[in-house]
């Protein structure tokens, strides 16, 4: 058998978020990221990949690899580490916010093995190498993999940086040098595929974070993606370099200050920082207001800002609110319904869209991407991490860089790599499992919410005495029609059942329900054009 190795995606590759892939070999598997999408459907909070086939492997899979702590690459460890126990290979920044997860999910005796950019390890026939690349986090790395079929390249997350700040490492000799002894295969982070040119650089979005601040007259607000240690830092200076004191507000801006501060990526900042409580008390010249929620979540510190529900915290007319962010697609609406809140009270507001300096993306344009192709010349090319749309943008480029193989791989597919092929020869089942307060909503729970949202909830009531019908079955419609007719349209849903089951006997409760609950569904359909969720239980009278 020649040797091989086999790709398969199970998140990240027909969407944004949710990285999740395995890489297989003979009898070892092993998982590159774990992460998780964020949703407020329908009381879930996020949706991580369905480890079925991963757990399956169990006999097989030997470790998760991370490449950097971002949410939608670590999110999903501990719901995949409660089924399978393997170690966790991850770099400094991210092992920390790992060990915090894990600490919430009561999961101990994890073996999290920790190294930074240059560092190796081996899982089977596997050599894997970090490298670091620039990103809107620290320590985010890519992976050299030697493998048996070559070297290949999976980038992480990256964009390229022509004047990197401090602390932000690219890797360009190492993957020179690889380049020079053939790369096989590349996988890279398409996010940006639909962007011309280069993206902001992070320090052009420090100058004008500074700029802004120093142009406020009252209280600035800087509302940042808080896991970006750059931006935090930058925010963190200028606020001293300005004379102001720092609130940090929400749990999330303070885990990630703890943590930087931790592993010495910001300076000591015991004597910036002050309370909320403290810093409604102070000149309003003097305060800077660290926060997340830049994305109109309906908890978010923000959000209470805006919609003057904070407990201690008003911000009144002069004040300055900076989103230091983008809007992740989809979450539009929330962000312009707290920003008209902050504008109406004559707050001024800050954001991309009217100043594109203020925020760098932690994502490469097409510019950046067609530097990687040249810098690594792989032989054979798959656009990872990203819609279907992004996957075809990249591919592209690749094909304009002269890459002779290119495969476009969605989650579920199963990609076959050898030494002079890439084929697709299969696919595996995949899919989302909601998440709701730390715990996976069961099979359907998230179909019957959203039946019941859109539809309304039909509930039948049968009695039955030795397999009969012994009266009318009661009938209750909630969230289906308006109260001016329910009780009429209640009772015409009984007669209908009634009808159906009326004169029958029944050995099995179960089909009684079941006929009740068709006879249900077709008269709704038929009668009002209704498909709520319909309930059915026989309860045997003595
Ligand atoms: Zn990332
Ligand atoms: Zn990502």
């Amino acid at each position: 058998m020649t040797d091989s190795l086999r790709f398969i995606p199970l998140g990240g590759l027909s969407e944004i978020g949710m990285n999740c892939a395995a890489l297989a070999s003979g009898d070892t598997v092993f998982a590159i990221d774990c992460g998780v999408g964020f949703t407020d459907e329908l009381g879930a909070d996020m949706f991580h990949p369905d480890f079925a086939w991963l757990e399956e492997q169990r006999d097989r899979l030997r470790a998760i690899v991370v490449t950097h702590g971002h949410e939608d690459h670590i999110g999903a460890l501990p719901y995949l580490l409660k089924r399978v126990r393997v170690p966790v290979y991850a770099p400094p920044y991210a092992a920390a916010l790992i060990r915090d997860r894990l600490r919430e999910h009561r999961l101990e005796d994890i073996d999290l093995r920790v190294g930074s950019a240059g560092s190796r390890f081996e899982i089977g026939p596997f050599t894997v190498e970090r490298f670091a690349v620039h990103h809107s986090i620290a320590d985010a790395t890519g992976l050299i993999l030697d493998t048996p079929v070559g070297t290949v390249v999976h980038t992480g997350d990256f964009k390229i940086e022509s004047e990197p700040c401090a602390g932000q490492l690219f890797d360009r000799e190492r993957l020179e040098e690889v380049a020079r002894d053939g790369v096989r295969l590349l996988f890279s982070d398409s996010t940006g595929a639909d962007v011309e040119g280069t993206s902001n650089l992070e320090c052009t979005a420090e100058d004008a974070l500074e700029r802004w601040v120093a142009r406020s007259p009252h209280r600035v607000v800087v509302a940042t993606f808080s896991s970006n240690v750059f931006r935090l830092r930058a925010a963190l200076r200028i606020a001293r370099a300005h004379g102001r004191k720092v609130c940090l507000l929400g749990m999330s801006v303070r885990n990630h200050t703890e943590v930087a501060t931790a592993l010495k990526l910001v300076p000591p900042i015991d004597s910036l920082l002050v309370s909320a409580e403290v810093s409604a008390t102070l000149p309003r010249h003097e305060v800077m207001i660290i926060t997340g929620g830049t994305q109109g979540e309906p908890r978010a510190s923000l959000t209470r800002l805006a919609r003057e529900e904070h407990s201690y915290l008003h911000l009144s007319e002069g004040d300055t609110v900076i989103f230091s962010s983008r809007i992740i697609p989809g979450n539009e609406l929330a962000v312009l319904d707290v920003i008209n809140r902050f504008e109406r009270r004559g707050l001024e507001v800050i954001t991309r869209r009217e100043h594109p300096e203020i925020h760098a993306s932690g994502h490469g344009s097409r510019e950046e991407q067609r530097s990687m192709l040249r810098l690594l010349r792989p032989e054979a090319f798959v656009p990872v991490h990203g819609t279907h749309r992004h996957h075809r943008r990249h591919a592209e480029l690749a094909r304009e860089e002269g890459v002779a193989q290119i495969e476009l791989v969605e989650n579920g597919k199963v990609l076959e790599v050898t030494r002079d092929s890439l084929e697709l020869v299969g696919s595996v089942p995949v899919g989302r499992v909601y998440v709701e307060r730390m715990e996976p909503l069961g099979k359907g729970v998230i179909e019957d919410r959203r039946a019941m949202a859109s539809g309304g909830l039909v509930t039948i009531s049968i009695a039955m005495k030795d397999g009969r019908l012994k009266s009318s079955p009661r009938v209750l419609a909630r969230g289906v029609v308006g109260t001016d007719i329910r009780s009429r349209v209640e009772q015409k849903v009984a007669n209908h059942i009634r009808d159906k089951l009326k004169g029958r006997s029944f050995t099995r409760h179960e089909l009684a329900e079941e006929i009740a609950i068709e006879a249900a569904r077709r008269f709704l359909i038929h009668h009002h054009r209704k498909r709520p969720l319909i309930a059915a239980a026989v309860v045997e009278a003595s």
